[in-house]
């Protein structure tokens, strides 16, 4: 076992190990085929960003999804109709109520959000339905993807479902009576019972969560099943209303986009971090798994991943703040070296985003702010520019040539360049040395 499959594998191994006694919960019995669970079912799951999977107890063992189907056929619907298309007929508002409450808004009958029953069933109404492309076809098809293997439907639980859902069929009906159902109540509920019905592991789960961490693209096979906005989109509506009445204290206390499910699956995501997942049947009064819930809250503590904690701030971005005089320059250039002293140069390191970008920025200003002499940013060893990055800095440096500076960037791989090569675009250079001289050089004409 290498390395960091012992210490990811160990960490749940542990957590495994100190929740499996945990007896407490009832297995859902309303749907008669989940009471036929095993309450002793047992397993956690976790995916990275780079796909690798670590499982243990009964990861492997099958189970329904239930619930869990909620956020990612709501992530169906964003990519097919987008966001203000479907908050037209599912709001965005914690409902603070059980999964199965009316939460309808009082005017318009709307229900809360997706994440509950009324919610969840109109979403799955809005899913298209071609006759090349059926409605529950399309829903199976895109909960395969994110799971990065096809899934099957259990009948029995399906069956079990059909006979005894009216409290769901009694849901759908309201909400036709109020307006927003864009068809036929009873189509309605049992595509959303099939879809509870898709047979999944906890690794499954954990890969649906992972690919949801990370922007809409599977870790496991690579495929982009939704546009990252759609993945954002998503989490924000789990971490605000995927635990029902409990939403508001498990974001406060475990701080992680999550949803349950009442066949006792549980996800959670770490974004641009982890999937995570726990199978255990037997849930608590919210209708969440009550050993899942011990172990993500306990991984999340342990590791530090509540949301709203300071992100490690990362590395220095900025490796050098001088003006050209201080470097070794080539011996060519020495006789420049009086001209030097006029010419700021700033250099960057790592990846860059908005963060790191302020601070780049901040420090081309840094050696004399009154000045007028040159700048020059050296990108050499930044790694990537994310696309606000790359606005933030094309338009600090065009601030800085319209002020009369001279601006050029060490940028081998034209980066910062426009298409086109607006105006105020900066002067791209292969090496620092260049970039410099260009500063110096006289004024052509
Ligand atoms: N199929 C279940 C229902 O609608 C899902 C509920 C849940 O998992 O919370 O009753």
């Amino acid at each position: 076992m290498s390395a960091a499959t012992g210490a990811v594998t160990d960490a749940l191994r542990d957590l495994h190990a100190r929740f499996a006694a945990v007896d407490e919960g009832e297995l859902a019995d309303y749907i008669p085929q989940l009471a036929l669970a095993d309450p002793d079912a047992f397993g956690l799951a976790l995916i990275s960003m780079d796909g690798h999977r670590y499982g243990t107890g009964d990861a492997d063992a099958p189970f329904t999804l239930q619930s869990v189907s909620k956020p990612f056929v709501y992530a169906l619907a964003l990519d097919l109709l987008g966001l203000d298309e479907v908050s037209r007929w599912v709001n965005a508002e914690p409902s603070g109520e059980a999964f199965n409450a009316i939460s309808l808004e009082r005017r318009t009958g709307r229900p809360a959000n997706a994440m509950v029953n009324a919610g969840a069933i109109v979403t799955t109404a809005l899913i298209p339905d071609a006759p090349g492309a059926p409605r529950f076809g399309r829903i199976l098809d895109c909960l395969g993807r994110f799971a990065g293997r096809p899934l099957d439907v259990d009948e029995r639980v399906y069956a079990s479902e059909v006979v005894t859902g009216d409290r769901n069929r009694a849901l759908a009906y309201l909400i036709r009576s109020n307006g927003p159902l864009p068809m036929d109540p009873v189509a309605a509920v049992e595509t959303y019972f099939r879809q509870c019905s898709v047979r999944v592991t906890a690794l499954d789960l954990a890969a649906m969560a992972a690919t949801l961490a990370n922007g809409g693209v599977n870790p496991l096979t690579g495929d982009t099943v939704v546009p990252e906005p759609v993945a954002a989109q998503v989490l924000a509506v789990m971490a605000t209303c995927g635990m029902y009445d409990a939403s508001g204290d498990w974001l406060l206390r475990v701080g992680l986009p999550a949803k349950s499910g009442v066949s006792g699956g549980l996800i959670a995501a770490g974004p641009a971090r982890f999937g995570l997942a726990a199978y255990s049947p037997r849930l608590n009064p919210a209708g969440t798994s009550v050993r899942g819930q011990l172990a993500i809250a306990s991984l999340s503590r342990r590791l530090g991943l509540h949301l709203m904690h300071n992100p490690a701030l990362a590395g220095s971005t900025v490796t050098l703040v001088t003006t050209a005089d201080d470097l070794p320059l080539a011996p060519r250039e020495e006789r420049e070296r009086a001209r030097y002293g006029r010419v700021a140069v700033v250099a960057a390191q790592g990846a860059l985003d908005f963060t790191a970008a302020e601070r780049v920025l901040y420090a081309l200003d840094e050696p004399d702010p009154q000045d007028t002499g040159a700048v020059v940013l050296d990108l050499l060893r930044v790694t990537d520019i994310d696309t606000v990055a790359r606005a933030m800095l094309r338009s600090g440096l065009a601030r800085l040539t319209a002020d009369g500076r001279r601006t050029a960037v060490a940028d081998p791989d034209g980066r910062l360049r426009e298409a086109g090569g607006g105006a105020g675009a900066p002067r791209c250079f292969a090496t620092r040395e260049e970039a410099v001289a260009w500063c110096t050089a006289e004024p052509a004409g």
